[in-house]
């Protein structure tokens, strides 16, 4: 049984933002928010681009005030996908944002607090048919629920979320996603948990602020890969600090080791030890760079000599296994020949273009 078998999604509803329908019925979106300056529309965009191209199905920008939101237009314009608007303390930039026809806003509702602004944001993103992403966040959780819990753990999570749900229902307000996190994995996984029990909302998941480069990927994808094994989580954002397309990354190759997502190449490069006789991560390396582009849901195995090499390469797509420095290899089970490693590289690539063409005909 593969493990993509085990996982049952949570049932939840559907939240539309543009395009992008976020539910148990849809895909599990992966997005990223930019971190330049808004008022600098051509990096903005740029990294709007870079983001697309990594496959980021939703972007979020922050807003930092009402003059701001005027460059909305042209980032729609601009942009493939959804945009969502990052809106802290002052309700009016959100209404602001809404009146440029963004698609969504992300609301904190430990910073904007009041229910007669939250009303007037909620009655115009229904008007204009924008998505509401109401993020709950273990550092900005409101003054009395700290006061009962002195801490923001996991309870005091679950809480704000109740009281942020009910408001909504006595609203009737149903196009909205949760999000509830701490950069504490543990908190962040129980209160998500509890929550996923206590109503059927999509949630947007991660481990807010988990860091940078390594520590913080690990963080990410424990706290993200127990909750989706759990069948919990519609949309995932990876945070980490630093340039946003790896959390775009990150969050695709999160899915994929779960076998939630096939698109695109999936690497089995085995360690390495003192019976390898070539440089198994830059060989690696160069099919990861060459196959970039891949969408196509393949496996590839690149190995470093004859104890595990040929088995893994035979049950891949596609396979090299080395025997001393030449390379062995394998499409779908069957040895091909032996060859150099350059001729090796060079043959995979053709292979795989031969298949994305017949797929494509196809
Ligand atoms: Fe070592 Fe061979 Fe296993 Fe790679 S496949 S880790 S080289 S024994």
């Amino acid at each position: 049984m593969s493990i993509k078998d085990e996982i049952k999604r949570r049932k939840s509803r559907t939240a539309q933002i543009g395009t992008l329908s976020i539910g148990s019925d849809y895909p599990i979106s992966v997005q990223s928010m930019t971190n330049c300056d808004v008022n600098n529309l051509t990096d903005t965009l740029k990294q709007i681009d870079r983001l697309e191209a990594a496959g980021c199905d939703l972007i979020r920008i922050a807003f930092p005030d009402i003059q701001s939101c005027k460059s909305i237009p042209i980032i729609k314009r601009h942009a493939k996908v959804p945009i969502m608007a990052d809106v802290h303390f002052n309700y009016l930039i959100a209404l602001e944002a809404l009146q440029q026809d963004i698609d969504g806003i992300r609301l904190n509702p430990g910073n904007i607090k009041k229910e007669a602004e939250i009303i007037q944001v909620i009655t115009k993103a229904q008007k204009k048919g924008a998505m509401i992403r109401f993020g709950i966040n273990a550092g900005s959780l409101d003054k009395s629920i700290m006061e009962k819990y002195k801490e923001p753990n996991f309870l005091a999570l679950v809480e704000e979320a109740e009281q942020v749900v009910k408001f909504l229902n006595k609203l009737e307000y149903q196009n909205f996603v949760l999000s509830i996190k701490s950069s504490n994995i543990i908190d962040t996984v129980k209160a998500n948990q509890i929550i996923a029990k206590k109503c059927d909302y999509p949630l947007h998941i991660g481990i807010t602020e988990a860091g940078f480069d390594q520590s913080g990927i690990v963080k990410s994808a424990t706290g993200i890969g127990i909750l989706l094994y759990e069948g919990i989580g519609d949309t995932v954002r990876v945070s980490l600090t630093g340039d946003p397309v790896k959390e775009v990354l990150v969050g695709h190759d999160i899915l994929r080791a779960l076998g939630i997502k096939k698109q695109g190449i999936n690497l089995i490069t085995c360690p390495t030890c003192g019976r390898c006789q070539v440089d198994i991560y830059k060989i690696a390396r160069k099919v990861e760079n060459n196959l970039q582009d891949v969408r196509l849901p393949l496996t590839i195995a690149i190995m470093g000599c004859i104890v595990n090499g040929p088995g893994e390469a035979k049950i891949a797509d596609f396979g090299i296994a080395y025997h001393k420095k030449e390379a062995m290899l394998f499409r779908e089970g069957t040895l091909i020949g032996r060859y150099n490693t350059r001729q090796a590289l060079e043959l995979l690539n053709q292979e795989i273009r031969i298949r994305l063409k017949r797929e494509q005909s196809g």
